[in-house]
């Protein structure tokens, strides 16, 4: 069971919606910076362990300097996201460019930076080397195809999935670098998505332990470091449970007894690059009642719409909704949870039971701090909401203030 609490009372939430009017993302700092501890204590037992926060899930510096100060790396697929975990302060091989279809200047800010490169493609070593020259370190990125059953419905199968090499192409591709002079080699994969079960990435890490070992048997190449990607799934629904890091880092450390330690192997480094666990349950979506209306169904309207989260209309997910004052009511109603987009899906929850809901009732969607004000797009001309961070002694800070009309008129010359 995951326990949907707020992490602010109903007086303070008021106090703050004084200073920010709704809609807004608040983060829980202290929330966040727990979890990142125990996903590095579930790892303390690896030669050299390390985090890459897909900054995709919440691309603010604030949350990344934070996160930078708990010894966490940045995970970039963007120009725009390499320049972000610059500004929060990191560097080097703090930093890896997992991309795909990469334009030549995010290699370049890459190199720059000494940011680890990623390989998408076995095509991307003749556009590297034309374009910025052979790095020292490569990583490429390994499409099991169908060695890997399972997937789910994101990501799909890794058959349907754009991304990465084969695994004839990682051997061709390793050899091709190693002709080149490139002397140290990582090996990356990502074959899932908000999974829970924490036995499919122990899966994953047996994969790669073997491509391990065929490529220092093949190629004679010791690989310096085995990136398993993110893909730790957040537990939306009140029903489902976290993943079990330890029983993970656990799971892990013995296919890594089994499989590098036992061909003479280590010290292998390893990486994961999760952002959706990192964040997801620490930023909620704070919005106020607009509108009631019943007609065929009863419909409550908020402020905010799917410009702030749009993972119900474009998943269909599930995410938790607090009714702020209200959550010992019974939940005697049943409601289409709506925004104001000239879309019909632009709907938070649908059928939801909850309690009975006032015209000017603050409402709280939860597990709202990954992919959520990250995704957020201007159709209708609905803007962006402010972020704001709940510090740890309580105070609120404002990291990211909500657009303005100004903003979104600055492309226009009229
Ligand atoms: C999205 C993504 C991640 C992060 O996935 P989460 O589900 O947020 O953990 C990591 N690596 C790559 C390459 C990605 O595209």
């Amino acid at each position: 069971m995951a326990e949907k609490n707020l992490p602010f009372t109903k007086e303070e939430l008021l106090q703050i919606i004084d200073k920010y009017p709704t809609p807004f993302h608040i983060y829980d700092e202290q929330a966040i910076r727990d979890n990142v501890r125990g996903l590095l204590a579930a790892f303390d037992w690896a030669p050299a362990f390390k985090e890459y926060f897909a900054v995709k899930a919440t691309p603010n510096p604030y949350l990344m300097e934070i996160l930078r100060e708990e010894g966490v790396g940045a995970d970039c697929s963007s120009l725009a996201e390499l320049l972000l975990a610059e500004r929060a302060g990191l560097a080097g091989e703090d930093i890896i460019l997992t991309s795909n279809d990469t334009p030549a200047v995010e290699f370049q800010k890459a190199k720059e930076l000494g940011a680890i490169i990623n390989l998408d493609d076995i095509s991307h070593i003749d556009y590297l080397e034309k374009n910025v020259g052979i790095p020292e370190m490569i990583c490429f990125r390994y499409n099991p195809g169908p060695l890997r059953e399972g997937g789910n419905s994101i990501i799909g199968n890794p058959e349907e999935a754009k991304y990465g090499l084969t695994r004839k192409q990682i051997l061709d591709g390793l050899q091709i670098m190693k002709n080149k002079g490139v002397k140290r080699f990582g090996l990356h994969t990502m074959v899932i998505s908000n999974e829970l079960d924490p036995n499919y990435f122990i899966e994953t890490a047996n994969m790669m332990f073997d491509l391990v070992l065929e490529v220092h048997q093949t190629l004679g190449i010791k690989v310096e470091f085995v990136n398993f990607g993110g893909g730790i799934g957040v537990p939306y629904h009140p029903d489902q449970e976290a993943v079990d890091l330890n029983y993970l880092g656990k799971g892990i450390k013995k296919a890594y007894e089994k499989k590098i330690i036992a061909h003479d192997l280590h010290p292998l480094k390893l990486a994961v690059e999760c952002g959706r666990m990192i964040t997801g349950p620490y930023g909620y979506l704070v919005a106020t009642v607009l509108h009631k209306k019943e007609i065929y169904k009863n419909y409550v309207g908020l402020d905010a719409c799917m410009a702030n989260l749009m993972r119900p209309a474009l998943y269909g997910s599930y995410h938790h909704i607090s009714v702020v004052g209200k959550e010992d009511w019974p939940l005697g109603y049943i409601y289409d949870v709506t925004g104001s987009l000239c879309e019909n899906n632009d709907k938070f929850a649908i059928n939801r039971k909850l309690p009975m809901i006032s015209v000017g009732d603050v409402v709280v969607i939860h597990d709202a701090g990954a992919h959520g004000h990250a995704m957020g797009f201007n159709y209708n001309g609905k803007l962006r909401s402010a972020e704001l961070l709940l510090k740890p002694d309580r105070s609120v800070q404002m990291i990211r203030r909500a657009e303005t009309l100004d903003d979104y008129f600055a492309t226009l010359d009229f």
